[in-house]
């Protein structure tokens, strides 16, 4: 049994307006009342950061955001600072999510200096990583995973290193009902506490790495026991308050 907490966080990606956000919360917080020993998180859109915070303010429920950037300010229009997201009082921010990487060109550079901008900012970064099905099918997983930690957490001091969280999300399991097995997720995360190790023991067994990919209520419990698995990153599951506090539970 680890010492670490285990922590699950809800992606929202592009979905809730404020009033839903609100409505979720709501419905969320007497289903979390009693959830000792785990970290609850959600990740509304930027619109919803503020509602949340206040409307989650003395609860166990922190509020992270879902992207920044890495510049403290300028000619970045649309994009938010580290020390915007830190005086809206939330607890951190996903970096590196793959949509973000897809989608929107979110390169390993910028999220080398994304990860320390968000810690240097008091934020917990939530750096996800993970290999696409071509590149699992091809025996190229670790090679990935090796690629985007070191490249990631490279201008990361040692003595911050327990302070990221870091998620191992297959692509080929996010959205897609398919969720890794077991032996998949354990095999992997193991991996990635291993490559936190080639920089510092210590910070390796401090770090909580999380699964995610098609967590649900039903297989939540058996992913979160694996011994180098600390919780859940999950996406359409936290979407429903009594699915996403189901998850919660899972992890007590
Ligand atoms: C995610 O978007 O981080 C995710 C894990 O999504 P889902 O749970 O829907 O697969």
């Amino acid at each position: 049994m680890s010492q670490r907490t285990p922590l699950i966080a809800g992606n929202w990606k592009l979905n809730k307006t404020i009033a839903e956000a609100e409505e979720f919360i709501q419905a969320l917080l007497p289903r979390v009342f009693a959830a000792d020993g785990v970290d609850i998180g959600i990740c509304p859109p930027f619109t919803s950061l503020q509602a949340m915070v206040d409307s989650a303010r003395g609860s166990a429920v922190r509020v992270y955001a879902q992207n920044m950037h890495q510049a403290e300010s300028g000619a970045y229009t649309g994009e938010v600072s580290a020390a915007m997201l830190s005086e809206l009082e939330v607890q951190g921010v996903v970096l590196g999510h793959s949509e973000r990487r897809e989608y929107f060109g979110e390169t390993d550079k910028a999220l080398a200096l994304k990860v320390p901008a968000a810690l240097e900012a008091g934020l917990e970064p939530i750096l996800c990583v993970g290999e696409t099905e071509e590149e699992r099918e091809r025996g190229d997983t670790e090679r990935k995973l090796r690629h985007q930690i070191q490249e990631d957490l490279a201008k990361v001091p040692e003595d911050q290193l327990a302070q990221v969280v870091i998620a191992y999300e297959p692509i080929w399991a996010i959205g897609t009902g398919l969720t890794a097995t077991p032996e998949q997720a354990q095999e992997a995360c193991a991996f990635v506490r291993a490559l936190v190790a080639q920089r510092s023991e210590e910070a390796a067994a401090q770090v909580r790495v999380l699964y995610g990919g098609s967590m649900k209520p039903d297989n939540a419990a058996e992913l979160i026991a694996l011994p180098d698995v600390d919780g859940g990153l999950v996406g359409g599951a936290s979407l429903d308050p009594e699915s996403f506090a189901a998850i919660v539970e899972a992890a007590k």
